[in-house]
């Protein structure tokens, strides 16, 4: 299958010479003109690349990287900058870019780069989620710390690996099975039910328990995690 690339880009003869020039490599390309519809299309997770201007209408390219990564999406960003100060170069990395080109660029230039972020970064990162937003609850895993609103909410140490878990692989249903090896290491003193239990606390403390809007039961397969 093609390599999926999304470019992000409000300059109309740009947009149609880049997307020629990719399409011309066998890329399949699709295309936002402002920062909120590239920020929406590339949250989907569809790409394996974005490319990203930086200055765009309705948010700027660096808003975007920055979004993103906060939603862990971990899609490969190669940003491009107007400007070629080293410490607009920086900012983008510091956000998340994986890369930068600044403009005007030659169009081998861009190619090469995309075809070695495309190598060097496997399609699905495996990187664990770091930090993680949903509605109002923000999860920093590295620090264990979570917050509902402006308030701490504090989580057990198998409620927050479980959650990890689940946010990791959202969007796919996760069955039980696969949650106790992962999470409970196969304890023998762990049933199904745990895992459930964990899950009814978990809705308590940080989604609608009564109608989970984020932590889905997918009925006789498993739970879903989806934002
Ligand atoms: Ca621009």
């Amino acid at each position: 299958m093609s390599s999926r690339i999304l470019l992000v880009e409000d300059e109309p003869g740009l947009v149609l010479t880049l997307t020629d020039l990719l399409r011309a490599e066998g890329y399949a390309v699709d295309t936002a003109m402002d920062g909120e519809a590239g920020l929406t299309k590339a949250a989907a997770r569809k790409f394996d690349l974005v490319i990203l201007d930086v200055m765009l209408p309705k948010k700027t390219g660096f808003n975007v990287c920055r979004k993103l990564r906060q939603r862990g999406v971990d899609t490969a960003i190669l940003m491009l900058t107007a400007k070629t100060q080293v410490l607009d170069r920086v900012a983008g990395l510091k956000l998340g870019a994986d890369d930068y080109l600044a403009k005007p660029f030659d169009p081998a230039e861009l190619l090469a780069r995309v075809e070695a972020l495309l190598r060097r970064i496997p399609k699905q990162r495996l990187i664990p989620v770091r930090t993680f937003q949903f509605a109002d609850v923000k999860v920093d895993f590295e620090r264990a710390k979570v917050s509902k609103g402006e308030q701490p909410v504090s989580l057990a140490a198998k409620e927050l690996q479980l959650l990890r878990y689940l946010i990791h692989h959202r969007d796919r249903v996760v069955p039980r099975e696969e949650i106790l090896e992962k999470v409970w290491e196969y304890d023998s003193e762990v049933s199904s039910r745990t895992v459930d239990v964990h899950v009814v606390w978990l809705r308590q403390k940080l989604d609608n328990p009564q109608n989970p809007r984020y932590i889905q039961t997918v009925r006789g397969k498993g739970y879903r995690f989806t934002t």
